[in-house]
């Protein structure tokens, strides 16, 4: 399992993209979350890294929540997915989420995509459910989710592959209980750091055991972030890690 990171930004960043990253999975690439800007973002890590990342080759999208920083590449990606599925027959793009963020993902694309009334969310995208209650298979890794105490409703992420372990905290508050459930057996841990009371000040990050914080990587970071206040460091766009 390979990590690739398309941005690193918070949701006012006007340096860098929209906190999402691209997962090289055995069957596939997995997205993690959808930025504005996102053929950009894709463009900027391609030519960072090398991989072959267009969002025409992406099948399978995990969105954490519905803050637009996190989801707002959906149109366009729905939009040109919907035009090679009409013309080509090229399958729709799934998007996992868990319940609440899958019943109102309609609400939220629906007034720029609904046209006219005739077209629906299964028009432009495979939506398929992710349940904190149970471990779900994407492109061949092993997916748990778990709530966070976010603003909006928000899932934090585990990918398993063999005996590897990525987490990804996703938008939430410190949370001990969360940062237990992400870095037990993880090798990666990337953990968001932004204002409270909704987001992580570096503080408690900084305050945690080493033996965590040294798995750990900063993203979701906001302009202003100085890296030198701590020892965790800042994940950066376009950059590959191997699990
Ligand atoms: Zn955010």
């Amino acid at each position: 399992m390979r990590l690739l990171v398309l941005g690193t930004g918070d949701a006012f960043s006007c340096e860098r993209f929209g906190s999402s990253a691209v997962i090289e999975a055995p069957a596939g690439f997995v997205m993690l979350d959808c930025p504005d800007s996102v053929g950009s973002a894709m463009r900027e890590a391609r030519e960072r890294s090398g991989w072959n990342v267009w969002p025409e080759r992406i099948d399978d999208i995990i969105l954490t929540h519905l803050h637009g920083d996190h989801c707002n590449g959906l149109e366009s990606i729905g939009f040109r997915r919907w035009l090679m599925h009409r013309n080509h027959g090229t399958p729709l793009p799934r998007v996992h989420c868990w319940k609440p963020v899958a019943e109102r993902l309609w609400e939220r694309l629906g007034p720029a995509m609904d046209q006219g009334g005739k077209a629906r969310l299964r028009d432009y995208f495979d939506v398929r459910e992710l349940d904190p209650e149970r471990t779900t298979g994407v492109c061949g890794l092993l997916v748990q989710c778990r709530p966070t105490e976010h603003s909006v409703p928000t899932i934090a992420l585990r990918f398993t592959e063999g005996d590897r372990i990525l987490a990804w905290s996703s938008d939430t508050p410190f949370d001990p209980d969360l940062i237990q459930w992400l870095e037990a057996g993880a090798h990666l841990i990337v953990h968001e750091t932004s204002p409270p009371p909704t987001h992580t000040s570096i503080e408690p990050l900084n305050a945690l055991p080493e033996s965590v914080r040294k798995r750990m990587r900063l993203v979701h970071m906001p302009d202003a972030f100085d890296p030198t206040c701590t020892t965790i460091p800042c994940l950066q766009q376009g950059q590959v890690i191997e699990i």
